[in-house]
């Protein structure tokens, strides 16, 4: 029996009544959910979140939404077991789950974790330096990014309901916008069964996550300037939405991800008998067939060498021969159905179109049920299907036309320089692979092809181990492309965090910047100086406490000394002629490694405290020479504070200055300690 979609509105669950529409299995045609989104009040959700999620999201800080991200993935992945049996009707195999159910959980922990790393325990983010904007120094201006106080609406695509909906909700609820989900009606009952776990496991306040199972009515109309509309489907629809009246009028954030005609690209030097030829044979295998070739960054375009395009024919329709296609959950098989016997039609159509500009020359796309095996004629089974396209220089479709199953046109270059204006006929894409072992080819193929792709992936036998391959974008790294496969959004990492935050520049006093970002800005006073910041632990330091150290004179021994004790005895700093004609020093300078050592002999306070460990520097620039007989004196200040993950210890960034007997500045960075935490020293 079939399962009627509820979708989930203000905090509860709605079933509708009217409208339903039966949504198959690809395995054998039977109903298996029947969906409708009658009934929903579009505009009462939308509000539900900007008034109820939004501001519990806002409340908490980076630091607590990465954590509830991370407890929604340990509790999706002791539930897993029940998302792998109902995506089996979807056509995915054990690989396939892989991908969408591990890879969609794995995406909330690499956010959580980037998003406790990375980002600050506030609830907004300092982006790039404090500016002085006056000579008197008493006007600065600095970014910050906070979240934007919409709704995030996320529309995807059929092809990994769990995947495609959490590497969109992660960022955004990490970001502090709530979200309305909206699944592909054909896999609606996947999505449908992880926001069920979610809404389960308690861990997202109310109004953070809503879902719309079925269409999305008049969701669009409702949309404002604060909202952010998230798309990922075909270009079709892409080009409905961005022109949608509201979207426009209103100026709705809008990111898309849509049609790549991705293309791998075999290197001139990869001939049969190299690693490389044989590992790209592999690849195109692989992406043609997994997920039925239904993934977004599947290779469509496979260009190889003229001399090589004979080899590569054969040895691809001979690996193909060797995936088994079948029930998916069944062992062994290696591909699964489409995920419906439309969505096969909509493939059979394109594949016809690009046949226009090309000959099949593996596969038998348009034969009847009947040539399949039994137990695979109710489904919507379509074995692997090779074209060719002889003059790709004059092909139009072939480069534009994305048949979304195990399909895949093979297309030979003659020059590396052709190659590449081959692959730009797909007018942008996700990703392109490139399988070469030479340092030319790599660099014409790698530069030519940069700027159409969001990711170039180069393979080669050091790094086939290892390699995630041409489909596996990793959560952090940029996905999403220009042109047509979206418009060139940089997806991925913090920056799609960014995208739901409106980045704003704050111009003011350093006083008033301190007091705001929590981060101390040059020319704000500091607080009365106490005790030595380096005796108090991390929760009584106070951002701006500053240290003015006494002076110390550098002289000719001290430099000497030094560079006989490290062994650095380079000439600027022993050898006075040589020193001279050097464009940037009087005479011997002192080491900048010496500035630094003798800086923290100055500023340090040597006593056991709280004080654990000093892990790095950054910004260190040396900004003037040093020369035998120079006095230097060091202002240390609290710049920064930031939780670490464990609750015992917690970063602290100092700000260091290094002047000289004129009181220029001669050396400044940053300095990073690790400090005890109180409830740690009051319980040691
Ligand atoms: P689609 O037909 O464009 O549908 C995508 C989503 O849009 C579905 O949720 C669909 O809902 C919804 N939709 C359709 N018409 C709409 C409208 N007028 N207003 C609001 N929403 C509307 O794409 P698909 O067939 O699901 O997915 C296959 C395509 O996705 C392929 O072209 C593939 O390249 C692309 N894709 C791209 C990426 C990427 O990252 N670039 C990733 C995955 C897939 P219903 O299902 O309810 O109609």
């Amino acid at each position: 029996m079939s399962t009627v979609l509820q979708s989930y509105a203000l905090d509860q669950w709605m079933t509708p009544t009217a409208g339903l529409t039966d949504v198959p299995s690809a395995i054998d045609g039977r109903v298996v959910a029947r969906v409708s989104s009658a009934g929903l009040d579009f505009r009462a959700m939308a509000h539900h979140a900007r008034t109820v999620g939004a501001p519990a999201l806002r409340a908490l800080t980076f630091h607590e939404r990465a954590e509830r991200l991370k407890s929604i993935a340990l509790y999706l992945t002791d539930r897993k077991a029940a998302l792998y049996a109902l995506s089996a009707d979807t056509g995915a195999t054990k690989t396939d789950n892989l991908i969408d159910i591990d890879g969609g959980i794995g995406t909330l922990f690499a956010y959580a974790s980037r998003g406790k790393r990375e980002l600050p325990s506030e609830r907004f983010v300092v982006d790039g330096m404090t500016e002085p904007l006056s000579k008197g120094g008493t006007f600065s201006g600095v970014h910050v990014l906070t979240p934007l106080a919409g709704v995030a609406v996320h529309v995807n695509a059929f092809n990994f309901p769990c995947w495609g909906m959490l590497e969109k909700l992660a960022p955004a609820i990490l970001a502090g916008m709530p979200v309305m989900t909206k699944p592909a009606t054909a896999t609606a009952y996947v999505a449908e069964s992880v926001v069920r776990l979610i809404v389960e496991s308690g861990l997202l306040p109310a109004g953070a996550l809503q879902l719309v199972c079925g269409s999305a009515g008049d969701l669009l109309d409702h949309l404002n300037g604060q909202d952010v509309l998230s798309f990922t489907g075909s270009i079709e629809t892409s080009s409905k939405l961005r022109n949608h009246p509201v979207v426009t009028a209103n100026a709705v954030r809008f990111i898309a991800e849509r049609d790549s005609l991705n293309a791998a690209v075999l290197g001139t030097d990869a001939v049969e008998g190299t690693p490389e030829f044989d590992l790209f044979v592999k690849e195109v295998a692989r992406e043609m067939t997994v997920k039925a070739g239904q993934k977004c960054t599947a290779i469509r375009r496979v260009f190889v060498p003229r001399a090589l395009e004979a080899a590569v024919t054969t040895a691809l329709t001979s690996r193909l021969d060797g995936a088994t296609m079948g029930d998916p959950r069944q062992d062994g098989v290696r591909m699964g159905p489409l995920v419906s016997r439309s969505q096969r039609d909509d493939v059979r159509a394109k594949i016809r179109e690009i046949a226009r500009d090309a000959e099949i020359v593996h596969g038998a796309p348009f034969a009847g049920d009947d040539s399949l095996p039994e137990p695979l004629r109710a489904g919507a089974f379509l074995a692997p299907v090779l074209l060719r396209c002889a003059a790709p220089m004059t092909a139009t479709v072939a480069h534009t036309t994305e048949a979304f199953g195990p399909v895949a046109t093979l297309m030979p270059y003659d020059t590396l320089d052709e190659a590449v204006a081959l692959v730009a006929k797909g007018e942008g894409s996700l990703v392109a692979s490139v399988f070469t072992h030479d340092d030319a080819v790599a660099d014409a193929l790698v530069f030519g092809l940069a700027a159409f792709h969001g990711r170039v992936l180069v393979v080669d036998r050091d790094c086939a181990k290892e390699s995630t391959g041409h489909g596996s974008p990793l959560p952090m790294l940029v996905h999403g492309g220009p042109g047509r496969a979206g418009g060139g959004e940089e997806l991925g990492g913090l920056r799609g965090v960014y995208h739901y935050m409106q980045r704003t520049a704050l111009q003011g006093s350093p006083r008033r910047l301190t007091q705001l970002t929590r981060r101390w800005a040059r020319g704000a006073p500091a607080p009365a100086e106490g005790a030595h910041p380096f005796t108090r632990d991390y929760d009584t330091l106070e951002i701006g406490e500053t240290v003015m150290t006494a002076p110390r004179v550098i002289t000719l021994e001290d430099i000497e000394h030094f560079a006989r004790f490290t062994g650095d005895t380079f000439y600027a700093h022993m050898n006075e002629a040589a020193a001279k004609a050097n464009p940037f020093f009087p005479g011997r300078v002192a080491h900048g490694y010496l500035i630094l050592s003798f800086a923290a002999g100055l500023f340090v306070q040597p006593d056991p405290g709280p004080v654990l460990a000093n892990y790095g520097l950054d910004h260190l620039r040396f900004l003037k020479p040093v020369s035998p007989g120079d006095t230097i004196a060091v202002r240390l200040t609290v710049k920064q504070k930031r939780a670490a993950k464990v609750p015992e210890y917690g970063e602290v960034r100092w700000d260091v200055e290094v002047f000289n007997q004129a009181g220029e500045t001669v050396a400044q960075y940053d300095l990073l300690t690790m400090n005890a935490r109180r409830l740690a020293a009051a319980a040691s």
